[in-house]
């Protein structure tokens, strides 16, 4: 089939190549003309494993090509995937759709009597039936649910896949797309516009309370002296509760779940529903960020004005170079603010993090950031990081003082090699040197 992909960032580039690898021909299209290029010259402008690889093979083939241009594109396409971003509105906690109206009314002007104009962007409930209403070429949506760091994985072996569809014939398009996927036996869940929209911002909306639920029971550890890893471990046996998505730390980030929950909890007043809760879940995650400033005070004697710190992690998650909404740079930038000297390394998202935030310092390598840190704070669980030898780590620091931002590090061992060692929702370790 000649598919177009329209909005070619995380998502749209990595689903184009998708795509194409399941042999569609395939056209990605965006707005930003820079973007285009590197695309079309094989380059992946942002950090996603397998993804250069697969990028490379499909437009060295021909199968997979770039344009600026809507009129290309629906001269082009049978099916048009649009992909672009819906951040979070300026003015309020509701989801902008400047992006998605926009790339919607652009290729509706260009596309064949007969195309399919499938949303893949995560928008508020109720968009894909206006959108429906607004063009004479039939819509569907197809919400996406890839994780950034297993994108490929994800789009080629989805654990589901979710149709949202107005006619059989659209359901019958969407299913010719997907075929060597359906082909492999993924769950395919067929619905109205609304659960399909729905899916996505309620799966985003229970990853992001269990999340903030473990780091709730963490805040109630350090007010009665429990440990949350503990508690964690206990309750994931539980096969009700499971283990995953239960390790208590400084909370989750990104370009999605912050956002789309603020945007749920906004649209569900819309609706006359109240979702007050994901407000509670929203400030509960941002109160950790809170928690590790506080921490690394105590650790620095009340006041880090002058101090040295080590941030290990600018990614919002290890696997990926994006750094919207990072916990670990929120953290940085205030205790820069504070006064504090920051140096921070991460193993990927090093250029994008010096563009945000360009008054933080920045190491070359983990090690490099340690030298001479008063104290080190563990705040994007790379392997590497993980992988510290605390010996060898606090040979490098002026003080060996850590915070594990991650609940991941074994805070025996940091112990033993004469570290501080603070985790969030957990007792200082026994037998600390004071
Ligand atoms: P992004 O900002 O990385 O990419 C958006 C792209 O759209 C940019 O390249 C931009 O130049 C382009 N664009 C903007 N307006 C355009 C227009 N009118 N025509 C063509 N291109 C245009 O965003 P993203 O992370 O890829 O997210 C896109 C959507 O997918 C969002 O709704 C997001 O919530 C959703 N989503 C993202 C992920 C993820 O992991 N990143 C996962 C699932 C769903």
């Amino acid at each position: 089939m000649r598919l177009t992909v329209i909005g070619t960032g995380y998502l749209g580039a990595t689903h184009a190549a998708c795509m194409a690898e399941l042999g569609h021909e395939v056209l990605g299209v965006d707005v930003d003309p820079d973007k285009a290029a590197a695309l079309a010259a094989g380059q992946v402008p942002f950090h996603e494993p397998g993804l250069p690889e697969l990028l490379a093979e499909h437009t060295a083939s021909g199968r997979l090509r770039f344009t600026t241009s809507y009129a290309e594109a629906g001269a082009f396409g049978d099916v048009h995937f649009v992909c672009v971003g819906t951040p979070q509105r300026a003015d309020s906690e509701g989801a902008d759709l400047t992006y998605v109206d926009a790339a919607f009314a652009a290729i509706a002007a260009h596309a064949a009597p007969d195309a399919l104009l499938v949303g893949k962007s995560t928008v508020p409930v109720g968009t894909a039936g206006r959108l429906a209403q607004t063009y004479d070429t039939e819509v569907a949506w197809n919400p996406e649910f890839l994780r950034e760091g297993f994108a490929i994985e994800d789009t080629l072996r989805p654990d589901r896949l979710v149709f949202g569809v107005g006619s059989a014939r659209a359901e019958t398009i969407l299913r010719e797309v997907y075929a060597p996927v359906l082909a492999t036996g993924t769950p395919l869940v067929t619905a109205d516009f609304p659960t399909a929209e729905l899916v996505k911002t309620a799966a985003n909306a229970f990853l992001a309370t269990k999340i903030s639920f473990i780091n709730a029971m963490a805040e109630v550890c350090e007010a009665a002296g429990g440990d949350v890893g503990t508690l964690a471990q206990a309750l994931g046996h539980d096969d009700r509760i499971g283990a995953r998505f239960l390790r208590a730390g400084v909370g989750f980030g990104g370009g999605c779940l912050p956002k789309d929950i603020r945007a749920f909890a906004h649209r569900a007043d819309e609706l006359g529903v109240s979702l007050g809760f994901l407000r509670d879940v929203d400030a509960i995650n941002m109160r950790r960020r809170d928690r590790v400033v506080e921490l690394t005070r105590e650790l620095c004697g009340g006041a880090v004005l002058g101090a040295r710190v080590a941030v290990l992690g600018a990614a919002f998650k290890p696997g990926s170079d994006d750094i919207r909404d990072s916990p670990a740079l929120n953290v940085a930038a205030r205790l820069r603010l504070d006064g504090a000297e920051v140096n921070v390394y991460d193993p990927e998202a090093m250029d994008n993090a010096r563009k945000a935030f360009p008054l933080l310092g920045y190491a070359v390598s983990a090690e490099d950031a340690l030298r001479g840190a008063d104290i080190v704070l563990h705040l994007t669980e790379w392997p590497q990081f993980r992988a510290l030898d605390p010996e060898r780590a606090a040979a490098l620091v002026n003080r060996p003082n850590i915070v594990d931002g991650r609940g991941v590090l074994d805070a025996d061992r940091w112990t033993a090699a004469g570290w501080r060692f603070r985790a969030l929702g957990r007792p200082a370790p026994r037998g600390e040197k004071a």
